[in-house]
């Protein structure tokens, strides 16, 4: 049994099974029976099951926002985006069904069509951090484009995607065709890895379970997308609007409590602004609202559990650097830091911390800019913040990772894809591509001299 707790007050919010890997073979056989008929339904029958789906969200939305509150801990407001992200990402990839054609291309002799056909079944592993969002960000584009989904949430969080399998169901969508499979990452998750029924999986994640999974899928070379962790840079240059790019700055990595894989959490400030940087920044730190999640004026929740607060323990004592407040507890509390004076090969500056906890590292030039936002394994998100836009061209073709934002800390649209370079992923999501990657494209000639 999973026992999932409220992260706040360590109260037990519910208990669910755990799927065995019994349960995961006649998951993976009901799936490929409704996979049959759904890839076989006309365009126009499959989007109108997920507009369905997506309004049945809708209808439901202030409830799946206070189960995210209570089962993740997140402020009310950020649970609301969340459940609004998953509606409007079945919307937009219902749009997209019709959208998803194959190609002619002229070849001497004939006819040559190109045919988009679906994987089969899917795979999809979320993590904790956003379980709704991150869940749906595999599913809907995957049952778009005519294949059944498997969704293994993350083992402290599966009550939010157990209810979206009901309104699944609720909206029309065949019995079999969106399964919800809560379980150990080690047995459910790797079960649904190990399947030969599987066609591909989408793995959201620590970059450590990721590469096994690879390792496992590279042997049956099975499809795969892999979206896994970061240590994003906010670069702010002398020529931006510093006391702007100094008040966004807290919530650009203690949004979710730091727990964002985008988390801006490597603050790299230009020299000659680095001081007044820092007075702007501190009394917006200490100021960040921390406590009850459901509390509308709240700005930050807890930690996920006590396992991921030893884990922020292990790189920071609550209390150092430019700090905030946090309460005491029952929960899962750490306050809002950001350290100074940090060598940028330390653990807290180049290994992702997963918490409330960034560093400010000064630079000289732009060189040095883009030369310490690339010294990192990772490449998934960073900011840039400076009135030039040449600079910010060159700056943003300089820095290697899949998501960029100029004067801004926003990553995440469901119309644009989302994804990592190096060790922050492979393969991307969202976007007006997102259907094709859960497809094959086969090419056929038919012969006109036969
Ligand atoms: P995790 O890797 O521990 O677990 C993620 C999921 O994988 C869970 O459902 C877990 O049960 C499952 N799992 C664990 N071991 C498995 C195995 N051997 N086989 C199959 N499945 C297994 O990650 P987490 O701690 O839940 O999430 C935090 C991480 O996710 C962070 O590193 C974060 O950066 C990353 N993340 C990345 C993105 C992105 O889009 N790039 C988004 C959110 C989170």
């Amino acid at each position: 049994m999973l026992e999932v707790l409220n992260p706040a007050t360590e109260e037990v919010v519910a208990t669910v099974p755990a799927a065995t890997p019994g349960d995961v073979d006649a998951a993976v056989a009901r799936a490929a029976r409704a996979q049959e008929q759904w890839a076989a339904a006309a365009p126009a029958d499959r989007a109108r099951l997920l507009r369905r789906f997506a309004a049945q969200v809708d209808e439901h939305l202030e409830e799946l926002a206070q189960l995210e509150v209570r089962e993740a801990g997140h402020v009310i407001g950020n649970a609301r985006w969340e459940a609004g992200n998953v509606r409007d990402l079945l919307d937009f990839s219902a749009g997209g069904v019709e959208r998803l054609n194959g190609r002619q291309i002229p070849v001497p002799g004939g006819l040559n069509v190109t045919v988009l056909e679906p994987l089969g079944v899917v795979g999809v592993i979320a993590p904790w951090n956003f379980p709704m969002p991150i869940a749906a960000w595999g599913t809907a584009p995957a049952l778009a484009a005519g294949n059944a989904v498997i969704l293994k949430p993350a083992e402290t969080t599966p009550l939010t995607a157990l209810r979206l399998a009901e309104l699944a169901l609720a909206a029309g969508l065949p019995e079999g065709l969106f399964q919800v499979l809560p379980g150990e990452g080690g047995v459910a998750g790797n079960a649904l890895v190990e399947h030969p029924g599987v066609a591909k999986i989408v793995f959201t994640g620590s970059t450590r379970v990721g590469k096994q999974i690879m390792a496992t899928c590279a042997d049956r070379v099975k499809r795969l997308t892999l979206e896994l962790g970061g240590k994003s840079p906010n670069i702010v240059f002398a020529d931006a609007d510093v006391e702007a790019a100094a008040l966004a700055t807290p919530m650009s990595y203690l949004d979710n409590s730091g727990q964002d894989c985008c988390a801006r959490t490597r603050v790299l400030v230009q020299r000659s602004v680095y001081d007044r940087f820092l007075e702007v920044v501190t009394p917006a730190i200490e100021s960040v609202v921390v406590g009850d999640p459901s509390d509308e004026k709240t700005q930050m929740g807890p930690l996920i559990s006590r396992a991921q607060l030893d884990r922020v323990r292990s790189y920071v004592t609550p209390g150092d650097g430019i700090h905030g407040t946090a309460p005491e507890g029952p929960g899962f509390w750490f306050p809002p830091t950001l350290l100074t004076d940090v060598d940028p090969d330390a653990p807290v500056a180049s290994e992702e911390v997963f918490g409330p906890v960034a560093v400010v590292i000064p630079f000289e030039d732009e060189a040095d800019a883009i030369r310490l936002a690339n010294a990192t394994e990772y490449g998934l998100s960073g900011s840039i913040w400076t009135r030039d836009v040449g600079r910010a061209l060159r700056v943003s073709g300089g820095v290697r990772a899949g998501n960029l934002s100029v004067n801004s800390h926003s990553s995440v649209r469901y119309w644009t894809p989302f994804g990592g370079y190096q060790q922050s992923g492979l393969g991307r999501e969202l976007g007006p591509d997102a259907l094709a990657a859960f497809t094959e494209t086969k090419n056929v000639f038919i012969s006109t001299e036969a």
